[in-house]
């Protein structure tokens, strides 16, 4: 017989993991009604161009991109932010400002897998619009705070920058937007080499290739003390200037409000090109992806044919949330209800444990039923291995009377009880 496999770089949530990513997406879904976001749903599918407009060469080329059968040109999505910004582009356009959005759910890119990087993700998304301000910057970085602190992770660290500063630095060198963009692509990855290179080949000045050189190098923890490098380093560049003022409003305004762990890299780029502010992202010690990625892009509801509107947001990803809370053996615990057994004694009986079930849920008290047509003892074994607390055996005589019989699993006991009463006795034991 042909078995099927799953394909490659996807999963299978099974029931532990699936509780976990739904408990995660409940915390997020809890922070957006402290925070006052309100969830939409978008399409999975989506038209390619929307989706490969601003993506960036990295994502763009890891879509899961073909033709439907109307032969348009479609692909499911890799990230959120784009049909945030269609939707504030057209159905939203008139929703007065500012505007919280929420959305959660399975993103998909053809990523090499490997721990923590598969090709459907899962996560929560949430953008702020129609703000230039740092409040809304701030906003951003202390829900996605809160959110890392109320799963429960520990020792996560926030690495920031601002795109502004070296897209300052670039179009003043009279860099056209393409080659910054390949320019900070590989500064992303790293490759800050490969990165001056490609700026020299465009034209910069041997000044601006120095500067560029000591910019990646600019980083650490003591916020103040980097943005006062880097204030240094760029005085000659208005735009960059401005970019690491507007970063140092930002951090001001959270370091009055909570103590973060902040690493500060003035040569931190991210792969996405719509950004046009502060970027950040969230990292724990026991892996080296991040959990979390976000920033300002103020220009990209524009773009998809809006008016001008600022907006900044962040992803969280889920699946990395849940594999950091294992690392750091803290993995969420469902607090499950616990389930009832109801066991007929007999197959005649089958109807009766139905009803008697069905009364029950009523109730609000969960049920599993006896469907194997298994023997009370072999029954009761089956429930002892599920650490069922509970049991109802429908029997003849007690029901003659109206009655069943409720054993607590733990202290091998049982008792008569009326059906009428049965789910007040439960619900006073359970508690
Ligand atoms: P990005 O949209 O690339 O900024 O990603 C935002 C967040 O989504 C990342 O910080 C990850 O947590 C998560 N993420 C991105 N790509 C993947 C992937 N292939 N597998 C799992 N999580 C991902």
């Amino acid at each position: 017989m042909k078995t099927f496999k799953m394909v490659r770089g996807m999963r299978d949530f099974l029931p532990e993991e699936a509780e976990m990513l739904r408990l995660i997406e409940d915390k997020a879904r809890r922070i957006a009604q402290l925070y006052g976001y309100k969830e939409i749903i978008t399409p999975v599918v989506e038209s390619y161009g929307l989706l490969a407009a601003k993506t960036g060469e990295e994502v763009r080329a890891r879509m899961y991109a073909f033709k439907d059968l109307g032969g348009r040109k479609v692909a499911l999505r890799p990230e959120f932010t784009a049909s945030v910004a269609r939707l504030v582009a057209t159905t939203m356009r008139n929703e007065p400002k500012p505007l919280r959005l929420l959305c959660i759910g399975s993103l998909y890119r053809y990523d090499e897998p490997q721990k923590g990087r598969f090709r459907e993700f899962w996560q929560s998304n949430f953008e702020l619009i129609g703000s230039e301000k740092p409040e809304a910057d701030a906003e951003i970085i202390l829900l996605t705070n809160s959110l890392m602190k109320s799963v429960g992770l520990k020792n996560y660290a926030f690495k920031i920058g601002h795109i502004g500063v070296l897209r300052g630095i670039l179009s003043r060198e009279g860099l056209a937007e393409d080659a910054q963009n390949r320019a900070l692509q590989l500064m992303d990855k790293k490759q800050y080499e490969d990165a001056l290179s490609l700026v020299k080949d465009a034209g910069a000045s041997e000044k601006c290739l120095t500067l560029l050189q000591k910019m990646v190098k600019v980083r650490g923890s003591n916020i103040f003390n980097v943005l006062n490098e880097m204030k240094k380093l760029v005085e000659k560049y208005k735009e960059a200037y401005e970019a690491v003022n507007n970063l140092a409003e930002i951090l001001e305004l959270i370091s009055e409000v909570q103590k973060l762990d902040i690493t500060l890299d003035a040569g931190f780029a991210r792969g996405l090109e719509y950004y046009t502010g502060i970027i950040f992202e969230v990292y724990v010690p026991e892996l080296d992806i991040a959990l979390a990625g976000g920033g300002r892009y103020d220009r990209l509801v524009e773009l998809f044919g809006g008016e001008p509107t600022p907006a900044v947001g962040v992803a969280h990803g889920i699946d990395r949330i849940m594999l950091a809370l294992q690392e750091q053996k803290a993995p969420l615990k469902f607090q499950g209800e616990k389930t009832v057994m109801v066991i007929p004694v007999s197959e005649a009986l089958n109807q009766e444990a139905l009803r008697i079930s069905e009364i029950l849920r009523a109730e609000g008290i969960p049920v599993e039923v006896e469907v194997m047509g298994r023997k009370v003892a072999k029954a009761l074994e089956d429930a002892n291995r599920r650490g069922t607390p509970y049991v109802v055996i429908v029997g003849e005589r007690e029901l003659s009377e109206g009655a069943v019989t409720l054993r607590n699993m733990e202290k091998k006991e049982q008792r008569t009880v009326k059906i009428e009463e049965l789910a007040k006795a439960i619900r006073t034991e359970l508690h």
